[in-house]
């Protein structure tokens, strides 16, 4: 693969950032994952918006504009021939030459690195007839989780708890109620109602939670934000997930305990159908 390094596309053996580097030492980072369709950017301006303001909470500036971020994107997707597929993008505070906890001056900059992922057929993951199955955990992570953070160690301990217990991966709960995913948002479904945990600093503002509520309302689905919790996502007649990589899939069953019928419903896969359509429509 050809990756990106602070200005320099190489390839990804030549690439390399300094073990000094705060987002190595200490999390001291943001990303996106933007998805690829078709050799296309799906939401880039999403991504671009929600970047701008993770560097923004964290006093790190922006190194790029959003044009510029585009470039490099499209650059990346060509270099390495990208049809379907994923951009990973990571920004950390840069490299002070040293260890220490405070952040450094003006005079270190951000260190940006990108790389794509391929993966052929994205957009049909046969999954997504099935749906997925989860289990859920203790919501244990830091409050400000609508800062896209590097810090996504324990959300990959909640995936390896999924993975023991013979699942596809897990939601978090506090204080009774489901939070979100390890790596997505998390919705139920009671007959044409979506509901959904509002935004705060509790989860993350999904780029894809954004654009499905909006198709949802459009097609005069009811979206309900508010707080639910394992007892009701386990009566409810449908559950799904969100995020750039998954789009919008089914989960099937919670805690072992069937949802709806234990097959992906009717809504879920209509509301699928429709975000991936219209993204496709609006990619750039
Ligand atoms: N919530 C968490 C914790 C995530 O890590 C992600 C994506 O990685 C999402 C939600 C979904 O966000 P998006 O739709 O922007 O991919």
């Amino acid at each position: 693969r050809t990756v990106y390094v602070n200005g320099d596309y190489l390839p990804e053996t030549e690439a390399k950032v300094s073990v000094f580097d705060r987002g190595f030492l200490m999390a001291d980072g943001v990303y996106e994952v933007t998805s690829v369709l078709g050799g296309k950017l799906i939401d880039f301006q999403g991504h671009c918006v929600r970047l701008a303001r993770s560097l923004s909470e964290l006093d790190m500036t922006n190194p790029m504009t959003d044009a510029e971020w585009l470039a490099m994107h499209r650059e990346l997707v060509a270099q390495n021939g990208i049809q379907d597929g994923m951009i990973y993008l990571q920004v950390t505070r840069g490299n002070p030459g040293d260890r220490d906890f405070a952040f450094p001056g003006p005079d270190v900059t951000p260190t940006v690195v990108a790389f794509t992922q391929a993966k052929p057929g994205l957009a049909e993951n046969p999954q997504a007839a099935i749906g997925i199955r989860v289990i859920s955990i203790p919501d244990i992570r830091w409050g400000r989780r609508d800062i896209k953070t590097v810090q996504l160690l324990y959300p990959s301990m909640g995936k390896m708890m999924a993975k023991k217990a013979g699942v596809d991966d897990a939601w978090f709960v506090e204080e009774g109620h489901v939070t979100e995913g390890t790596s997505n948002n998390a919705y139920i479904v009671k007959g044409n109602r979506i509901i959904t945990r509002p935004l705060s600093s509790d989860i993350l503002h999904g780029i894809t939670r954004a654009a499905v509520l909006r198709f949802a309302a459009e097609a005069q689905m009811v979206v309900e934000e508010r707080l639910f919790t394992v007892e009701e996502a386990k009566q409810a007649d449908e559950a799904f997930i969100s995020s750039a990589s998954a789009f919008v899939m089914p989960v099937v069953e919670l805690d072992g305990a069937q949802i709806g019928t234990g097959k992906p419903g009717k809504l879920v896969p209509r509301l699928r159908e429709i975000y991936l359509e219209e993204m496709r429509k609006a990619a750039i």
